[in-house]
């Protein structure tokens, strides 16, 4: 270096590689063998901070620096004396800073997508995602229309496994272009993102930079509903419109689906092993089912039924019970962990446990309510339309409809003898 009048005698770099990263410097390490073999006698760097960013291999560099009677040590921001403490107080120093800033800058590497996240910016990377262009900000509006349409009739109770099966049908196209499964539209309906929302580790953190698609309360609602855990037993193959619906007049049971030797369909107040009814009670299931369906249609045209559904709660109730449920959950954690931790005992737990539990019961019931609301937006006074479509619509849409209206119908015993459809077994419960 020639400020300092200085012959160079060898140059050391190692291109893009920073001291930090943790990846091999030849040239630095070529340079400490150098100087260990004693041929240099100054060492001239760029900047401090170029040369060391672990404090532990600036502690090496002095120690060689020492043994090889290498004193000198410049760098084009200052030099620095190793001979002396205040120039080895001063590099050290320097190279402390540097591996701050090297920490601070791979710690901030790491938060920028937690940060991504909380701004709600989109986050590099992935495939299209369905309902936006792959600027992940654009909606694609077509694809909008879909998702709006799914998450109405799965909030109006539909199952997902009949909503794919329409879209396939009408050939509507997933993202890859192939078939509509559960699993994905699942996955579609409780992402954050078609409610303009962002989600980090299965949180939501910030309003996205995005527009929505659907409303943050709608996919609140969405998300109780598909994490139901009672939703699985919803699954059942519903060729029956009004399983759970009906009750024997005898027993009170539920009862259930089961066809007759013949295989004509039917509903039974079953008896026997895994069943606690007393078996006394049998309602061949067409005609009734026909007669359920004209009282919902004629329920829904009246004038009680639309009294009784204006003052419908609305999306700030939904996310109340939502709040009331994420709340109580994560108070059963808790308390889960702090008896794990041998902090209460069994009984103090389970004691604990039963309010916050009647909570969180009473909270999805709300919640179930509203999505019974649902089911009938549209259809209260428009009976006449309706009947036309009935029969196009999916079962599963069709029970939630009839179960929106209808609490449930006790069933009495029927007369001997008598074969026609006997009305006057039936006491219908209405919700309305
Ligand atoms: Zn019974």
């Amino acid at each position: 270096m020639a400020r300092q009048g200085w012959a160079v005698e060898e140059r050391y770099v190692d291109d893009d590689v920073s001291a930090y990263s943790g990846k091999p410097r030849p040239a630095y390490r070529r340079m400490l063998d150098d100087l260990r073999g004693g041929f240099l006698d100054a060492v001239v760097v760029w900047d401090l901070d170029r040369l060391h960013r672990q404090p532990r291999e600036l502690e090496e560099f002095f120690d060689l620096c020492k043994l090889a009677g290498v004193s000198k040590l410049a760098s084009v921001s200052g030099d620095v004396d190793l001979s002396t403490h205040d120039g080895q107080f001063l590099a050290r120093i320097l190279g402390a800073v540097a591996k701050k800033e090297s920490d601070d800058k791979s710690r901030r590497i790491r938060r920028k997508h937690e940060e991504l996240a909380q701004a709600g910016k989109i986050a590099g990377g992935g495939s299209r995602a369905y309902g936006y262009e792959a600027d992940k900000r654009t909606v694609r509006e077509s694809e909008a229309l879909v998702i709006r349409e799914c998450a109405a009739r799965l909030l109006a109770g539909e199952a997902l496994r009949s909503i794919c099966g329409d879209l396939n049908e009408r050939a509507v196209q997933t993202v890859t272009g192939s078939e509509w499964k559960p699993q994905t539209l699942r996955r579609i309906l409780l992402s954050a993102r078609i409610s303009g929302q962002r989600e980090h580790n299965g949180e939501i953190v910030a309003t996205a930079e995005w527009p929505p698609i659907i409303t943050p309360a709608e996919s609140t609602r969405i998300r109780g509903l598909l994490s139901d855990p009672e939703r699985g037993t919803n699954r059942v193959a519903r060729r029956y419109l009004l399983v759970r619906l009906l009750r024997c007049g005898l027993c009170g049971e539920t009862l259930v689906s089961r066809p007759k030797a013949g295989g004509a369909r039917a509903y039974v107040c079953a008896k026997g092993p895994g069943f606690s009814g007393c078996g006394r009670i049998t309602v061949m299931a067409e005609p009734l089912e026909q007669f359920v369906v004209e009282a919902v249609l004629y329920r829904l045209d009246s004038p009680q039924l639309a009294a009784a559904m204006s003052g419908e709660p609305g999306d700030p109730d939904a996310q109340r019970w939502q709040a009331e449920i994420d709340q109580s959950r994560a108070e059963l954690d808790e308390l889960a962990a702090m008896y794990g931790r041998r902090e209460i005992g069994l009984s103090e737990w389970q004691a604990a446990r039963t309010p916050i539990e009647r909570r969180v019961t009473d909270a999805k019931k709300q919640l179930g309510r509203l999505t019974r609301t649902t089911a009938l937006a549209g259809q209260i006074g428009h009976a006449t339309k309706l009947r036309e479509r009935w029969t196009t619509l999916p079962l599963s849409r069709q029970h939630a409809i009839v179960a929106a209206v209808l609490d449930h119908l006790v069933v009495a015993p029927g007369r001997r003898g008598y074969n026609k459809f006997d009305v006057g077994r039936f006491t219908p419960a209405w919700r309305a």
